[in-house]
Formats: C-alpha cells, structure tokens, sequence
C-alpha cells in the first residue's frame, strides 16, 4: 500500500478478543505478557490445525443490492489428526450453509462424484475490529486434505468493499472494488485471514452486461463484456491480496508485459502517465532478481479510492491523483511495483511485522525511481518522505515509533503510519550505505530468493540479517544495533539521512519571496511538482490574503492538476482562511477520497469555529463518494464519538 494513512486511534478492541484468540489457538495474549512474534493476533483462524492452500469462488456481484453472493470453497491440509473443529475469519458476513465434499469423508466409495455434506456451523459473538470466529465441526479425518464449501453473502456494512453508484463515476456505471488489507477480506470471503497463511485461487465471477470484473490474477484483458468471467491465480498469495474490480473499465496495452485498467474518459491519459512501468520492471529485476508474477498491469480507481496504490499482485489498484500530465507522481507506482517483491513474494507473517512490506518497498521505490529518473528526483522524494516520518515521530507515543510495533488489542491499521514506511526505508539505507551497495544488493536478491512466497516475522529477518550480512562481513554493523532499529523508539543517533541539493534554491527563492525581493511570477521557472510542494509547505504559519492571492493568480495553484501541490496549496489557504479559494477546496474534497491528501486538509479546518462548520458541510456532501474506511476517519475528525451518540 503507498505510505500515508494516519493511525485511527479511535478505535479500541475488546479485551474479549485476546481471551478468545487465547482459547482457540492456545497462546497467551494479555495485554502485558510477553508478545509472540509469531501469532497472528489479528485472526480467529487455528492454523496450527488447518491451512489453507487453494480456494475456490464463485461469486455473483449484484449492483442493485449491493451485496456479493456466492460460494467459497477451501481446499484445506488437516496439519493435526486429532483436530475437529476449523475456525475461520468473517465480518459482517451473513453465513447461509457449510458444507464438505463426500469424498474427503467416505473416500474411494465416492470417487469422481461430487456430494456435499452440511456441516455444523456458528459465529462467534462479534469482535468490534476483529468480526466473528466462524466455527465449523468437522468429523475426525486422517486423510489430510479436505475441501469445504461456504455459501454466503456479504452485507451493505463489509468494510472492504466500496460500491459506487453511476453518479460518482466518470462513465455513469456503477463500479465496485475491495480493498482488504489489513484484515477487510474477511468481510468479503470467509477464510483464514492471515498474511501467514498463502493460497493460489480461482475465480468465477458473474455481474451486469457490459461492466467489467478484474482481479488480482490471471485475466484476459481481451475478454468481451459478457458479465461473466474467470481467473486463476497460480502464485500462492495471502489473504489481503485477493482483489476485485468491476465496472466500465477498458484496457490499453503500454508494454510486453504491462498495460492500464480505466474508465474510457482516463485511459489515454493513464496509459501515457505510466509508459514506464516496463523500464520499472526492468530496473527492479537488474537489481533484485526476476519479476515472478508473468504480468504487471495498473487499474485506475475512482477518485474515492482511498490510497495512493494497493499492490494487489498482477493487478496494483491506483488513485488516479497520480495522473498528472508529466509523470511527477509515478513514485507511487515504483512503489506499488517493489511491492512484487517486498510484501506479494516475501512478506510479514503477522501485522506487527508490515515494516517488512513497506520499509523495503519504500527503500527500492526509491532504487528505481533514481534508476530510471535520475538521483536528484530520489533524493527529492526521499527527503520530503523523512520529512512525513519527522512530523510522525513529533505526535506519535514512543510505543508507536517502534517498527516490530505491538497491536495487540487494536486495529491493525493504526500501525500505518510513516513509521513502518520511512523509519523501515532509513534503516535499509542505514545497512545500503554500512555494508556497501555490491554487499547490501546480493544480500537482497538473496533473500527475495530465500523467502521467495513465504512469509516471515521480525526475528526471522533478524536471524537472516545476522547470518547473511551481518557475520558474513563482521565488525561492521551489531546485532544491537540492529535491535535499537527495529524495538526503539525515535532514531538512531547515526541514522544516515537523505539530502539533496535542489531544495536549496527553493529555500532562498521563498525567502526572497517572503521579504518582498522576489516577484511571484519569477518564482520557480524550472522547478519540478517536488520543489513547489517543498516550497509551500516551508511556508510560515501566517501569510497576508494579498501575497496567497498574488501566489494563486501567477501559477493557478487553487486548480492545480497535481493533487500533492494541490494539498499543499490549499493547507496554507485553510491555515489563513484564505477565502477566495474555499470554493476549490470545496471541489478538491469532494472529488478526491486518497486519505492522505483529504484527512489533514479536514483537521486543519477543525481548528477554527468557521472551519468546522465548513468541514461538516462539506463532509456531508462528500460523504457517499468516500470509501467506508475513509468515510469512519473523517467521521472521527469531525464528528468525534461524544457528539455522534446524541
Ligand atoms: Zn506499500
């Protein structure tokens, strides 16, 4: 997922949940004992008894109702004989029938015949974050493998899935997508909902005439319309990585491998932006070893999409606030990209453990940005990225700034903060720019080979670290610094950080421009999206409505097609209480759902009784556009629980 989202401290879990978890799967989780690194404590599923390795869906998407009703069916490994009862992961899912195929039960007397047993089944009581235990009795069975068939239908409340009606889409149909990492697949497919559990799957999926369904697997971009379609997933993928879209989408080619999703008024736009996904590919697979997953293609979302990207494998989910015009934002798609091999090939066992994903994604998004754009871009990005970690490590409590971070009792998305991203992306540079790039690269492909579709915790790398790089080249980097990286809070004192030379001219031009020497319309011929975000967002907290007014008017940044520039513009207009640009402030939250560039510009405008009151007017207008998580994070910034309950 692309760096950004800001910790829902508003939600708390039940204590019930850990007493559960403790009772299914025999570990303990009180909230002072000792943490076990590698227990997923995110999921009901006991898959020390079972594991998944393969499922099968058949799901029918019904626009009209807005639910998604089919069947799932299991293909399962009984690990432990003696085991009678599977326990799977659900949120608000409505269970019709469980069912297990005869043959795994009566053996050979039923060969080739496929007949469906009912098993006995309940939900456990509902864990606010964590949903209901499904419990399914199970005869005993010393075969091994069994398959077990789920007939279910989602509710309007599943959490993963965001339906948009014809209105809020640029071609008037309706458009559905999921988005379920961290844990919101449980809300759309009963399942063992754990990154340490990975599956191949197929899919069927049937929906109106003339929309188009796509998801995180192999699919035939040149399939007609039909409503019906099929996929198959053969690299073994966890949980979170299974994706669906479907809407008016069409497909443009951009490469032998790559090629766009979209909306038909977006796709030539798109496919121009990301005609270097193939040069990306490349200079990835040069450095880190081969691209394993046969096809990269780019879907570009509805403005509500509430990330910057979702790397589902195959198929990476994109908001398309990343089109511009001069691709001064594709950073967000080399990191989408990297994320093929951190996190989709080898990727964290539990929640604790997501700086694997992101801090080695953000450390290679920046390998091939300056691999294909040039150093000076990297070091820009990665300098205004540091800058994102340094205003996080000012308001974040020192348990959070650790990156193996305990979330125990919580949702596992408040540890998605720059955190796992900037502070994990620093530590990688840390060991790059200690051990030498000729050592530090051949230990990364070595891992990604290593590790290749497994998943691992925070100790397990450590183990790996010490063995591969950090005895292999003694005297250089300790274990314990390695474990003040990864269990402190803050920084450590010789953390090696980015610089760049190109916003030193921004610095002097705002400085000029700020004591009256410098014209705005001489500001910054040449300067690139990075610089200008750079340059607002070092303004000073007070500005005259004359010299944001003579800002606005020299470069239009109240209609800026860059939403970076367009964000950081319009914090300094809310800061102010510019008025002149409320009314495009106004359209830029209601047309955009990316929670990185909407929540702060909300919190800004809380700060003041006249901002509050348009932020609740305008949240009220914006709110069916948003993504039901984004539409629960605004909600806690502008209506926070205390006046909701009246
Ligand atoms: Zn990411």
């Amino acid at each position: 997922m692309s760096r950004g989202l800001h910790p829902s401290s508003h939600l708390l879990a039940a204590g019930a949940l850990a007493i559960f978890a403790a009772l299914t799967c025999g570990a303990s989780t009180t909230d002072s004992g000792p943490l076990d690194p590698a227990f997923d404590y995110h999921s009901y599923a006991n898959v020390d008894q079972f594991r998944t390795t393969h499922l099968d869906l058949n799901l029918r998407v019904d626009f009209g109702f807005k639910t998604i009703t089919g069947s799932v069916t299991l293909e399962l490994k009984r690990l432990d004989p003696r085991s009678t009862q599977l326990v799977l992961d659900t949120k608000d899912l409505m269970i019709l029938d469980v069912m297990q195929k005869a043959t795994d039960v009566l053996g050979a007397t039923a060969k080739n015949q496929t007949i469906w047993v009912s098993r006995p089944f309940h939900l456990e009581k509902p864990d606010p974050i964590l949903g209901s235990a499904l419990v399914i009795d199970l005869p005993p069975s010393k075969k091994g493998t069994e398959s077990i068939k789920i007939d279910y239908e989602t509710l309007e409340s599943s959490s993963a899935l965001q339906w948009l009606t014809e209105k809020q889409t640029a071609r008037h149909k309706p458009f559905l997508y999921t988005e379920s990492e961290p844990i919101g697949a449980r809300t759309w497919i009963p399942l063992q909902d754990t990154p340490q559990v990975r599956a191949t799957y197929k899919a069927k999926v049937h929906t109106d005439q003339g929309l188009r369904a796509v998801m995180s697997a192999e699919s035939d971009p040149k399939a007609k319309a039909s409503g019906d379609y099929s996929f198959v997933m053969p690299e073994a993928v966890p949980s979170y990585l299974i994706a669906l879209a479907v809407g008016a989408l069409e497909f443009q080619e951009t490469g032998p491998r790559t090629g766009v999703y979209a909306e038909k008024p977006m796709i030539k736009a798109a496919a121009k932006e990301f005609a270097d996904t193939e040069s990306m590919i490349q200079a990835n697979e040069k450095m880190f070893g081969p691209y394993r997953w046969s096809r990269y293609d780019i879907l570009v979302m509805p403005a509500s999409f509430p990330e910057g990207g979702m790397e589902n494998p195959r198929l990476s989910f994109i908001t398309p606030t990343v089109i511009v015009g001069d691709k001064s934002l594709v950073s967000v798609i080399a990191h989408e990209l990297a994320h093929s091999w951190a996190g989709n090939l080898v990727g964290n066992a539990t929640w604790r453990d997501f700086w694997l994903n992101e801090g080695f994604t953000d450390y290679m998004e920046s390998r091939i940005m300056a691999a294909v754009y040039g150093e000076p871009r990297a070091s820009m990005e990665a300098v205004l990225g540091f800058k994102s970690l340094q205003t996080d490590l000012a308001k974040l409590k020192p348990a959070d700034q650790i990156l193996a971070i305990d979330l125990r009792d919580r949702d596992p998305g408040d540890g998605f903060t720059y955190i796992p991203y900037e502070k994990g992306r620093l530590f990688l540079s840390y060991l790059d720019a200690k051990f030498g790039r000729e050592h530090f690269d051949a230990f990364l492909r070595g891992y990604f080979d290593h590790f290749a579709f497994k998943s691992l915790d925070s100790e397990q790398f450590i183990s790996y670290l010490q063995e591969n790089l950090l005895d292999r080249y003694p005297g250089i980097v300790t274990r314990a610094q390695v474990n003040t990286w990864i269990f402190s809070p803050g920084l450590p004192a010789d953390a090696v950080l980015p610089v760049t030379t190109l916003f030193q001219p921004v610095d002097a031009a705002r400085d000029a421009w700020l004591a009256g020497k410098l014209q705005s319309k001489k500001l910054g011929a040449d300067w690139v999206a990075q610089q200008w975000v750079y340059f607002l967002d070092g303004m000073p907290p007070t500005l005259a409505a004359a010299q944001l007014a003579d800002l606005d008017k020299a470069f239009g940044l109240s209609k800026s097609p860059n939403a970076e520039i367009g964000h950081s513009w319009f914090k300094l207009v809310i800061a102010n209480n510019y008025q002149p640009a409320f009314p495009h402030l106004e359209d830029y939250l209601k047309t955009i759902g990316r929670r990185k560039l909407i929540e702060p510009l909300y919190e800004s405008l809380m700060k003041t009784p006249a901002g509050t009151e348009v932020a609740k007017r305008v949240f009220a207008k914006a709110r069916p556009g948003y993504h039901p998580e984004t539409v629960k994070a605004i909600e806690a910034i502008v209506a926070p629980k205390e006046e909701t309950s009246e």
